[in-house]
């Protein structure tokens, strides 16, 4: 079978005629490239969500439409036989609208993914039509034909196998054809009963590792508004540097920090077909990217430095913890049951030091449940600490490499460190400083590491 390559474009790399017609440059360049995998335009999908959280005023709802409207005008008024293209949107518009309507009766998650859906399936027909009007013979592929998932609404679970068998029947068969370029939608599926669902937002680079997977493709290219992943975040540190390779494992560690270029859970289907993602700009694809492989040419000790804000730490001791049984399960479990997901865990004898994971509770205390303390309460001393930062240092073998703490702490050690964490994975050392000093630490460490 020939090698194939599937691209997928963010929001902003579809965001307007000319960011599409760049990835329609990159798709083509690359004879590889035959299922492109896009986003809904930039901005659409939180005007649906908008929508689906059930607007009451009819003329707020009108706007946002309108809103919505301009957005994919914008693009098809560039296109011949735009009056087609209009009476198109307007069609899936007319679905939004009732949609819409629906949710401020009824608000289920069930009505906000059919909603939601329509900035995938408006941007990919648009796409396609670029295409077309290029000169190159494409089809636009409803992919809930394929994407087979639970009925768990706005976050389902794809079935994996489903999704093969199916992709075989329907999809294969098409891109086997060899000269068409099929485009499809990513973010959305359906259950077996034919319901629009959604793997969640963001969930399109998920879409094109589970269709790299059940395609048995080469290589799949995440396209994005930054050229790869860097040394650090540039907008910190000036002087970060691209990376071009780096290690499914590694890739893993850095993944929730700052630029949030790939989700560890967006690579899961490719790790386990050991499929190469590449990550580059669509905008500027001459700038080059980076590709995340099973295995690296260079495994350098110190790869990248990353930087997480608005860290929580709460810091639980008791007496009764002295080779006490069970005692973090306790913990543990409390946390699990208001849904909070700890993410640093730090030990002695009658404490443990938790900190939670900021990236989904953004403004820091103001969303940890009272009754989660009470209940903490109950059975130890809770204190709770906020103004830090998380620093993570990201290689390999750190482990096992002498001199590897001294390298860290000796280019900072005029910061006081709050708590670190070392030693779960070989691939990451990671510490707590004050939020105040975050960005120094990040920039000292990245010379003394990382510009050498
Ligand atoms: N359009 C969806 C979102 O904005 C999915 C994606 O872009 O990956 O969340
Ligand atoms: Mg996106």
């Amino acid at each position: 079978m020939q090698n194939l390559d599937i691209a997928k474009f963010g929001g902003t790399s579809v965001a307007n005629y000319e960011a599409m017609n760049k990835c329609v440059d990159v798709v083509t360049q690359n004879p590889d490239t035959k299922l492109v995998v896009v986003s809904a335009c930039a901005g659409v999908t939180n005007l649906l969500v908008e929508l689906a959280s059930g607007a009451p005023d009819s003329t707020k709802r009108e706007e946002i439409i309108s809103q919505i409207f301009a957005i994919h005008k914008a693009i098809f008024e560039n296109l011949p036989d735009s009056e087609r293209h209009e009476a198109v949107v307007n069609e899936y518009l007319s679905t939004v609208r009732d949609l819409s309507v629906q949710a401020t009766m009824t608000r289920t998650d069930m009505v906000t993914d059919r909603l939601v859906s329509h900035g995938e399936l408006m941007s990919s027909y648009l796409i396609t039509e670029i295409f077309k009007q290029r000169g190159f013979k494409s089809v636009c592929f409803d992919v809930r034909q394929v994407m087979r998932t639970d009925s768990t609404y706005g976050k389902a679970v794809a079935l994996v196998e489903v999704i093969s068998t199916l992709t075989r029947q329907h999809l294969q068969p098409i891109l086997d054809s060899g000269d068409t370029i099929v485009v499809t939608q990513g973010f959305i599926g359906a259950d077996s009963s034919g319901q629009t669902t959604t793997l969640g937002r963001g969930g399109s680079d998920y879409s094109a590792a589970l269709l790299g997977e059940a395609c048995h493709a080469s290589t799949i290219s995440i396209w994005t508004d930054v050229p790869g992943v860097y040394t650090t975040d540039p907008r910190l540190v000036p002087e970060a540097m691209p990376i071009s390779e780096l290690t499914y494992l590694e890739a893993a560690e850095m993944a929730t920090f700052g630029a949030k270029i790939l989700h560890p859970s967006t690579l899961v289907p490719a790790v386990r077909c050991g499929i190469p993602v590449y990550v580059g700009s669509s905008k500027e694809p001459e700038k080059g990217g980076t590709w995340v492989r099973p295995t690296t040419d260079h495994s350098p000790s110190f790869r990248a430095v990353a930087l997480r804000r608005n860290q929580t730490l709460i810091v639980l001791s008791s007496p009764k913890m002295v080779g006490a049984t069970g005692f973090l399960a306790e913990v543990f479990s409390i946390f699990a049951k208001y849904r909070l997901s700890v993410d640093l865990v730090s030990t002695s004898e009658v404490s443990i030091a938790i900190t939670l994971d900021a990236g989904s509770q953004t403004s820091g205390l103001s969303n940890i449940p009272e009754a989660l303390f009470h209940e903490l309460r109950e059975f130890c001393h809770v204190k709770v600490e906020s103004g830090l930062a998380l620093v993570a240092v990201i290689g390999n073998n750190m482990a096992r490499t002498p001199h590897i703490t001294a390298e860290v702490f000796s280019s900072i050690d005029s910061y006081p460190v709050r708590m670190i964490c070392y030693g779960a994975s070989s691939h990451n050392l990671c510490f707590l400083v004050g939020e105040s000093e975050a960005v120094e630490v990040l920039t000292h460490l990245h010379k003394s590491l990382l510009e050498r």
